[in-house]
């Protein structure tokens, strides 16, 4: 049913197995394809090394050799400013396939950001003021003009959105958002508004050890209960196109 699972974490950041294990494992499961996508370096606790990515990439290319299914070089950046700023450099852009961006909270980040975006949503969880909502949604729109995202991760956890917007937004820009079956964060009403936006959802593990790789039940059950049109999963009975690979056609 999933073809691939496209948002796991190695040892890299603070996974628990290697790339080739998570590859082993995704091959074991039946996966066609896989991506590797450790924290971008500006997270404070389990941020990449900054050097690190051509490394990374050898070990991609030597596990989708040795196991025969596809494995992608991606990353899980953070969003690190209300300008949309993500922490990726052109150069980190070249070598990676895929870009996916989540929002996380212990992120480097200017004393501005940390005084406007980081700390209102930390302190205030889901009862932040329309003020903030309307941050957060702004500079992920903005994040999506600046930058070729791929996926955005496990949207409106630890940080409140205007969905309707994002979808908009995602639309027009072939932006996959994720069902992230390990945080699972939309609400009915938020599901309801990405469906009826038709927006093109992809299915990932999240997986921080190699065993969970794979595991989607609970976004399968999501899809179910909610009746996700099986036509709007990018990776249900077919593959995603990325945009890196998009543009070589
Ligand atoms: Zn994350
Ligand atoms: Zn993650």
């Amino acid at each position: 049913m999933i073809t691939g699972d496209y948002h796991t974490h190695t040892t890299y950041s603070h996974g628990i197995g290697s790339i080739l294990d998570n590859a082993k494992e995704a091959k074991r499961k039946g996966l066609k394809e896989l991506a590797i996508t450790d924290h971008g370096s500006g997270h404070i606790f389990f941020g990449i090394n900054k050097n690190a990515l051509p490394k990374m990439r050898e070990e991609v290319d030597e596990a989708q050799k040795l196991t025969g299914i596809k494995v992608f070089l991606g990353i899980e950046a953070n969003f690190t400013s209300t300008n949309g700023d993500v922490d990726v450099t052109e150069e980190d852009l070249k070598i990676l396939d895929i870009l996916c961006v989540g929002h996380h909270r212990f992120v480097k980040s200017s004393f501005k950001d940390k005084l406007i975006y980081f700390f209102p949503n930390m302190l205030l969880g889901n009862c932040v003021t329309e003020k903030v909502k309307k941050r957060n949604t702004d500079l992920i729109v903005k994040a999506m003009d600046k930058y070729p995202i791929d996926i955005l991760t496990h949207l409106t956890y630890q940080m409140p959105l205007d969905i309707k917007r994002i979808a908009k937004k995602a639309k027009e820009t072939k932006t996959y958002i994720e069902l992230n079956s390990k945080k699972m964060c939309f609400s009915p009403e938020e599901l309801k508004i990405l469906i009826d936006e038709k927006v093109e959802f992809i299915v990932n593990s999240d997986a921080h050890k190699s065993e969970n790789v794979g595991k989607v039940q609970r976004a399968l059950e999501l899809i179910e209960k909610y009746q996700i049109p099986k036509n709007l999963i990018a990776n249900y009975e077919k593959m995603p196109v990325f945009k890196k690979f998009r543009k070589q056609k």
